[in-house]
């Protein structure tokens, strides 16, 4: 997998698609920036209906996110079964490497759910990063 030049986000997820040839398995969908920008924004809440397997272009729903190349920042809310209440998340600018992808851990039994979740990616440092 090669990250784009000006880096993006990925976001995994299993393709449900019988007739796909990676049915069943974790394919990585980019999100990356728009011609000319160099700012994007994944807003999870509205946006997650978009996410297209890179194979047969079928809906897949999403798992897990990670950034390559790229600055990242995350703003959310979300509800674990290890804490009670919601926590809210606004992390600082990062940089993830362009080699590999900066991502987390995944463990099915122990997912989190987002009540919002929108995924920041910068070509340049931002300011204040
Ligand atoms: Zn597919």
């Amino acid at each position: 997998m090669e990250p784009a030049n000006n880096g993006c986000l990925y976001i995994t997820g299993t393709c449900n698609s019988k007739s796909c040839a990676a049915y069943n398995q974790l394919v990585w969908c980019k999100w990356g920036f728009g011609q000319g920008d160099d700012k994007a924004v994944f807003y999870y809440n509205s946006q997650e209906g978009e996410l297209k397997c890179p194979i047969c272009a079928k809906f897949v729903k999403p798992q897990n996110f990670g950034f390559a190349g790229t600055w990242f920042k995350v703003v959310g809310s979300y509800r674990s079964p290890e804490q009670p209440g919601v926590v809210n998340v606004d992390t600082k600018w990062k940089q993830a490497p362009s080699t590999g992808v900066t991502t987390y851990k995944y463990n099915k039994n122990n997912l989190v759910k987002w009540g919002s979740l929108n995924l920041h990616i910068s070509v340049n440092k931002p300011v204040g990063a």
